[in-house]
């Protein structure tokens, strides 16, 4: 589909709910086009690829840079294959570059590393097996590489009709980047802001410190943008972005209330606060219980998010016993 002229999207399909397709972008320009993220390795992501790229006459040699917004598979797990076909230089921001070998290459300690934050966060040993490598599974799907370009926050993309200017916008991943078109107000927003759910925002190993901080510091850094049209990694394209960031911010605001409200009558670790809250609210609420893999384990993750956090603004106090972290707001 062409959105605006020179502006194309390609939807990959994938195997997650809700997120059932990825977008990819395809902006042309007099010297080539570029690609923004790549979809992951499964042969119906790239023939859909292909076929879309057939569809709006654009050949693979036509694709001269590929940009990934961060190294989530469904973002980057073609990009390998898509440099092989095109000869395109790969750039993504020098942050997300530096996570691609513990993630995906050599993974052994960072699951040891997530076991760890596991067990500290008070989830039970019997459930640690599981969690620990619920997201093994998509490894699968990413052919890992590393970029031909390493991006800095500021950087300029040009294809000689488009010039976009990096903006790091860490939270969702620790190096993930939004571009910016400043003449045309286009903003590719990835995974930061998405129109139809609420992007996640998890402590985990290669999160730093504070995510969610860093998470709402990257929502003012765009909030202000003069965008007409804010072109997202899921969902619909769409104009308000404004809006967007503030009902984002209030969603954050609310499940802030309800984990203060579970940590303020005795101490209690992520795992006891994350199972007594409701989750995926867009359904409605669904029960700690009722998640299962990987959405237990990102209930978890996002709940320590929120507790560090607190911390960090001396709202929640974290007391440490035999090496588990339990938390008391203040
Ligand atoms: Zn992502
Ligand atoms: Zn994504």
């Amino acid at each position: 589909m062409e959105i605006v002229r020179d502006v194309y999207q390609i939807r990959l399909p994938l195997l997650f709910v809700p997120l059932e397709y990825i977008n990819v972008y395809v902006v042309r320009g007099v010297e080539g086009a570029i690609l923004i993220d790549t979809g992951w390795n499964t042969p119906e992501a790239f023939s859909a690829l292909e076929d879309g790229l057939k569809g709006h006459g654009i050949a693979w040699k036509d694709i001269r840079q590929i940009v990934i917004t961060h190294i989530h598979p469904d973002h980057y797990g073609l990009a390998k294959k898509i440099r092989e076909y095109s000869g395109a230089a790969v750039a993504m921001h020098r942050i997300e570059a530096g996570l691609i070998d513990q993630r995906y290459v050599n993974f052994g300690k960072l699951l040891r590393e997530m076991g760890r934050d596991l067990y500290r966060n008070g989830v039970p040993l019997s459930e640690l097996p599981g969690l620990e490598d619920a997201s093994l599974w998509m490894n699968e799907f990413v052919m890992p590489l590393l970029p031909d370009v390493e991006l800095d926050n500021g950087d300029r993309i040009s294809n000689g009709t488009f010039e976009f200017e990096v903006m790091l916008t860490p939270g969702h991943s620790a190096g993930h980047i939004c571009l910016y078109e400043a003449r045309r107000k286009l903003l590719f927003s990835g995974d930061h802001i998405l129109f139809e759910i609420t992007p996640n925002v998890s402590y985990h190993p290669q999160s730093g410190d504070n995510p969610l901080g860093d998470y709402l510091s990257s929502l003012q850094t765009v909030e202000g943008l003069k965008a007409n049209l804010v072109f997202p990694g899921h969902g619909p394209v769409f104009n308000s972005l404004k809006i967007r960031v503030e009902e984002i911010r209030s969603h954050h605001v609310q499940r802030e209330r309800v984990i203060m409200k579970a940590a303020s009558e005795e101490p209690k670790t992520a795992y006891q606060i994350a199972t007594e809250i409701p989750w995926i609210p867009d359904q409605g609420g669904v029960g700690f219980q009722n998640l299962e893999g990987m959405d237990r384990r990102l209930a978890i993750m996002e709940t320590i998010a929120h507790l560090r956090l607190l911390v960090v603004e001396d709202r929640a106090r974290r007391i440490e016993r035999d090496g588990v972290s339990f938390y008391l707001a203040e």
